[in-house]
């Protein structure tokens, strides 16, 4: 009896314990970490870090269609250290939508216009001044989202400038204090106004050489007032400009002049989004700054590296490991291993054979004799992804690491 009563005592519980489990109201199908971000793997080069950067993109408040919280996500994501938001300084597209959506609401139809930032008078060009725009308010939000997700990215505050028109090119403008007020009608005087704030003007996707080779070009140059060029945009690569930069010394970059999401143009076809590789002490506004001006750049553009032959074959020596292994009984070949530790794939041609080095991978590789000299060959390859001055690629050879 006294078992028969434990008994039902005991389903008793089990049949309320099963009346009590409820169905969970939510239940995640994937245990996905939405906070991860993809890390781009540098060497040290020469006492120098290796700070990845995109110094322009655009925001849904001039032509793009991501907001700034939007854009400071998708670069820390895609392992971006530095961060540009460089919108049109003389179109705002988002403003245009906002009249067009508040236009029934405005009975006076006025303003039915974006106005230049921070000017209320009326432009030469007749523009009627319209609503006037805070443009250092972008920069805001994208620092508040930056500061309270943890990021600590760099965000350099920037404008792209422009007058088509006059055909004289697109130009970013980077490490402005206050964008409302840079504008001015001449486009040399807006250069004018963001040097004296400190800043550092670079021309952007720029095409073929001949066209900015009038009076106007040489003379924003003569006057010291372009700094560098933007040798890639996006997957576009202007190897006329890299010869430029070389001579005319101006900085290269690489930018994504993103307008829509990153994520479709470039992680869907295997590349990282296309950037700058400064080489900074620190990631600080003045390092950054005094390493663009010194040139310390390589820009990587759908899985290629462009830039001074010099940092390329520093960068390369310094993401590769090479190391002597053995010599052949005959003592007519060499076998070298030569160990990636880096994000970046290399292309190592030798004659007709491309070895394809991907990140953290090692290759061994032997040299056998030249023909012409009889001697065993040394380490070094043709870059097949290394783009320097004249279209050409590097030819590197690699130091040999002591085990
Ligand atoms: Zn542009
Ligand atoms: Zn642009």
């Amino acid at each position: 009896m006294k078992r028969l009563l434990l008994f039902l005592a005991a389903s008793g519980l089990l049949a309320t314990a099963t009346a009590q489990k409820k169905i969970p109201a939510t239940y995640n199908t994937c245990k996905e970490s939405w906070n991860r971000r993809t890390e781009i793997i540098t060497p040290e080069v020469k006492g120098y870090n290796c700070y990845k950067a995109d110094l322009h993109v655009h925001t849904s408040y001039s032509d793009g269609c991501v907001n700034p919280s939007g854009r400071v996500m998708e670069a820390w994501y895609e392992g971006m250290d530095i961060l540009a938001i460089t919108d049109h300084l003389e179109s705002h597209g988002g403003v245009r939508k906002f009249f067009k959506v508040t236009a029934p609401y405005n009975k006076n139809k006025k303003p039915t216009r974006y106005v230049v930032p921070g000017s209320t008078k009326m432009p030469k060009n007749g523009i009627d001044p319209g609503l006037k725009v805070d443009f250092n308010a972008i920069h805001k939000e994208a620092e508040s989202t930056n500061i309270s997700r943890g990021y600590g990215m760099l965000l350099i505050k920037g404008c792209e400038m422009a007058r088509n028109k006059e055909k004289l090119g697109h130009y970013n403008a980077i490490f402005v204090k206050d964008l409302n007020s840079i504008y001015a009608f001449e486009l040399k005087d807006a250069f004018k106004k963001v040097k004296e704030q400190g800043g550092l003007i670079f021309h952007n996707h720029p095409s073929d050489v001949s066209r900015y080779e009038t009076e106007w070009h040489e003379d924003v140059h003569n006057s010291g007032l372009i700094d560098g060029i933007e040798v890639a945009n996006g997957y576009r690569y202007y190897p006329q400009m890299v010869n430029r930069c070389i001579e005319r010394k101006y900085f290269m970059v690489g930018c994504t002049d993103a307008h829509g999401f990153t994520a479709h143009r470039y992680s869907v076809n295997g590349h990282f989004r296309t950037h700058t590789i400064i080489f900074a002490k620190e990631c600080s506004e003045e390092k950054v700054k005094e390493a663009l001006l010194k040139r310390r750049t390589l820009v990587y553009s759908g899985g290629d590296l462009i830039g001074e032959e010099k940092w390329l074959s520093e960068f390369i020596n310094a993401s590769v490991e090479c190391q002597f292994v053995k010599e052949n009984s005959k003592g007519d070949s060499r076998t070298y291993t030569f160990t990636n530790l880096s994000s970046y794939t290399y292309h190592l041609r030798r004659g007709g054979a491309v070895h394809v080095l991907e990140p953290f991978n090692t290759l061994t590789i032997s040299f056998g004799k030249d023909k012409k000299t009889g001697r065993i060959s040394d380490p070094q390859f043709r870059i097949d992804n290394m783009w320097c001055a004249d279209h050409q690629h590097p030819t590197i050879e690699f130091k040999i690491d002591k085990k």
